[in-house]
């Protein structure tokens, strides 16, 4: 198989409209899988994959600035579909140089494993395997650019390319912000960890779940209930999902619109989602008991041994205060130079 040029493969993937990409070594995906009881692994898929080249789609920062989260819904289902061809353009590609490539379905669920919202693969943790950020407290991937408002898939491939190296600084302010926590509406974000079941009844509101409690009421129901079911609010979401993906999954972008991280927020989100509706005096004290639980060394299970590989070993270091002073300066930069032009 031929040894491929990370830098060669990293900007074919830029022309084709990633916008962030890195590279994963199988063999390390194959060694730690993020939960050793279900290995989401490229073994699995298949025993020639060597390399993973991890592509990201941002999602565009306007549909967090909406009243509704209609646009945004639409939005994942326009980013996923871009992305899904530039990956297979990029394996496509891959191909031409001779080394095998393919590239798997970025939201899909492994039926074999834990059910629902759990692939062969996971695309957030490929992410920080690639280098290219780190998870937070609601265990998306935060990158340093876009923070957590992005889609990720990976191209497998049987071509050797040199990997990135993990980050080893915690990209998450943590448990001092705690801004997903007070925004979820259904307090589905743990401390590091998240209650996959909560967080559907608001992310997948016609999702499978969702579907099978419609069915289940469906077969038992009277002749009357049934007309009445016919006609109800659920039957119309299940075929907007199909029709616009709507609904089916994405439908709540609490978490990702609140996140302080990523030079997006700074330019576009910081003023219009500073306040969180949805904080309660609840919330608050449980991210305070996080944060105290972490002092005191407590043991947490989203950064044991294992998991902190994912969250960042070194800790939070302030890459996100850094890139805030580095953003004014540009702003400020740019101002100057404008004001010059001007004069
Ligand atoms: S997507 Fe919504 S429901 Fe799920 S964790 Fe984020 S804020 Fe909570
Ligand atoms: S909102 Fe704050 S605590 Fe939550 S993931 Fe983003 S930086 Fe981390």
């Amino acid at each position: 198989m031929p040894t491929l040029d990370a830098a060669t493969v990293k900007a074919k993937a830029r022309e084709l409209g990633a916008d962030l990409v890195g590279v994963a070594a199988a063999r390390v995906l194959n060694a730690f899988p993020p939960d050793p009881r279900w290995p989401q692994t490229p073994e699995r898929i298949s025993p020639h994959c060597k390399s993973v080249v991890v592509v990201v789609q941002r999602i565009p920062v306007g549909a967090f600035r909406c009243k509704s989260n209609i646009p945004v819904q639409y939005l994942d289902m326009l980013v996923l579909r871009k992305m899904d061809r530039v990956a297979y353009r990029l394996a496509d590609w891959l191909e031409r140089q001779g080394a095998p490539a393919f590239v798997t379905a970025a939201q899909e669920t492994d039926w074999s494993y834990k059910r629902a919202s759990y692939g062969r693969l996971s695309t957030r943790h490929l992410g920080v395997e690639a280098g290219l950020g780190t998870l937070g407290l609601e265990v998306n991937i935060l990158t340093p650019e876009f923070g957590p408002r992005l889609y990720l898939t990976g191209v497998l491939t049987e071509a050797e390319i040199e990997p990135d190296q993990p980050m080893r600084e915690q990209v998450c302010i943590g448990e001092s912000c705690s801004r997903c926590l007070h925004s979820c509406p259904t307090d589905a974000v743990g401390h590091f960890d998240i209650d996959k079941r909560d967080c559907a009844k608001e992310a997948q509101e016609f999702g499978f779940f969702t579907i099978l409690t419609y069915l289940e009421k469906f077969v038992t129901a009277d002749a009357d209930d049934k007309r009445r079911a016919l006609r109800s609010r659920e039957l119309f979401g299940f075929w907007q999902g199909l029709l616009r993906v709507v609904g089916s999954f994405g439908d709540c972008p609490r978490c990702l619109a609140v996140c302080p991280v990523g030079n997006d927020y700074h330019a576009h989100l910081a003023e219009f989602q500073k306040p969180i509706p949805e904080r309660t005096p609840e919330k608050v004290a449980k991210g305070r008991e996080f944060k105290a639980a972490r002092e005191r060394g407590d043991a947490i299970a989203g950064l044991d041994p294992w998991n902190v590989r994912w969250v960042g070993p070194d800790g939070y270091q302030g890459i996100v205060a850094r890139q805030l002073r580095a953003f004014r300066d540009e702003q400020a930069r740019r101002a100057r130079e404008a004001q010059g032009e001007d004069g």
